[in-house]
């Protein structure tokens, strides 16, 4: 094998192992499916399936009846083209200047989210004298993509509207999963008006905790992201979905520092008493976020990583380095964790939600961080 062959990380080589587990992710795709009544179930797989790995989440959603994807980027929908040959495959982020023959070429279709975008498609297709299909974005709140809700009004006088062919009217909500915002009802109103005046066309507008809301704004079609990969799309309740993620670092090393002495970059962390600490091969080069560091005195710190030791929750100490986090391992019997062993990260209680929060952010931020030095393994899903 020459060094610059891409090369699987074998376990014993890696300092961490990351695990999907495929047969979650279809089942809690399935219980969206069931969730959104008659409307069509797709998934979200932009950034590389929320850090989980287009080609290997891609086909396995396939299978499981899955027939619509959602990706941002261009250059993703072509991968999830090479792994989905017969899906429809929508790009978010829309068209880049120039690439509609991209777009042509893959069969992939733009979400358009302005009225430049919407003209250079419609150009493109008088040109080629073919109705390619694409989405059409609407801003409804969360003013960030869309044409504004006034200009979605007024396409129904718009020739261009004929160039191409609509597939899909869509809008995405800015806080589905709080319960009792009024945005979420002004969206629904604003979008349902859009809707009324084009009719005909399939419309979406629910994510992961839109398509659980009471109101059911399910349209035609729900666009289900997070909450495939095990995150909670109700938060103020406990989560329905199974967990998809789990990742284990290996101990490198345990020592004891007395009592006063720092541990880790800048000393951040100070020993109060006796501790024993473990050495974990992971840190922020592999999206462990850094900002999970643990600063204080033992026991007192503003302790915000933890890792799962021999069954038991224990806290980081001091700052997460490049390459290694430090642990205190000072309550596990001395005899339950040696040189070698594996620790939870993300998994049992340190879900991706919790790990999320002890860093100041969010589950979402966790997944997508996920890096590239793990080994990763898979469980199949079974159909
Ligand atoms: C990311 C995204 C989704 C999926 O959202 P989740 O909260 O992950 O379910 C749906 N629609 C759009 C437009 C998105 O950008």
């Amino acid at each position: 094998m020459k060094a610059s062959q891409a090369r699987f990380i074998a376990d014993a080589e890696a300092g961490s192992l990351l695990h999907i587990d495929l047969g979650a992710l279809v089942s809690n795709w399935r219980f969206m499916r069931d969730r959104a009544g008659d409307a069509e179930a797709s998934a979200v797989v932009k950034a590389d399936a929320y850090g989980t790995g287009i080609e290997t989440t891609v086909p396995a959603l396939y299978r499981a009846g899955c027939r619509t994807f959602f990706v941002a980027h261009l250059s993703e929908a072509v991968r999830a083209r090479t792994v989905a040959p017969e899906a429809t495959i929508y790009v978010l982020n829309g068209l880049p200047p120039g690439t509609c023959e991209v777009y042509r070429e893959f069969e992939l279709r733009p979400v358009l989210g302005s009225l430049d975008e919407f003209e250079e498609w419609a150009a493109f297709c008088r040109a080629q004298g073919q109705k390619l299909k694409a989405a059409v974005h609407f801003d409804t709140g969360m003013h960030r993509l869309g044409l504004t809700v006034a200009q979605g009004l007024n396409l129904k006088n718009d020739s261009r509207l004929k160039d191409f062919e609509p597939a899909l009217l869509m809008s995405h909500f800015a806080s589905a999963e709080e319960r009792d915002n009024p945005l979420n009802r002004r969206q629904i109103e604003a979008f349902s008006a859009i809707r009324q005046s084009l009719p005909g066309i399939p419309c979406s507008l629910a994510n992961s905790s839109g398509i659980l809301r009471e109101e059911k704004p399910h349209f035609e079609l729900v666009r289900p992201g997070y909450a495939l990969y095990g995150g909670n799309p109700t938060p103020d309740q406990a989560n329905p979905m199974r967990p998809v993620v789990s990742l284990q670092s290996r101990i490198i090393q345990l020592r004891t520092v007395e009592e006063g002495e720092g541990v880790g970059y800048n000393s951040r962390w100070t020993a109060r008493g006796k501790r024993r600490l473990a050495t974990l091969s992971i840190g922020y080069a592999d999206g462990y976020p850094r900002s999970a560091s643990s600063i204080g005195v033992s026991g007192e710190a503003t302790t915000r990583g933890m890792a799962i030791v021999a069954d038991r929750l224990c806290p980081f100490a001091g700052t997460v380095s490049m390459d290694l986090i430090i642990v205190d391992v000072t309550d596990v019997p001395e005899n339950d964790v040696k040189r070698g062993d594996l620790v939870t990260l993300i998994g049992g209680e340190l879900t991706i939600d919790e790990v999320g929060r002890r860093a100041g952010t969010i589950g979402y931020e966790i997944l997508t961080s996920l890096g590239r030095r793990y080994a990763r393994t898979h469980r199949e899903a079974e159909f």
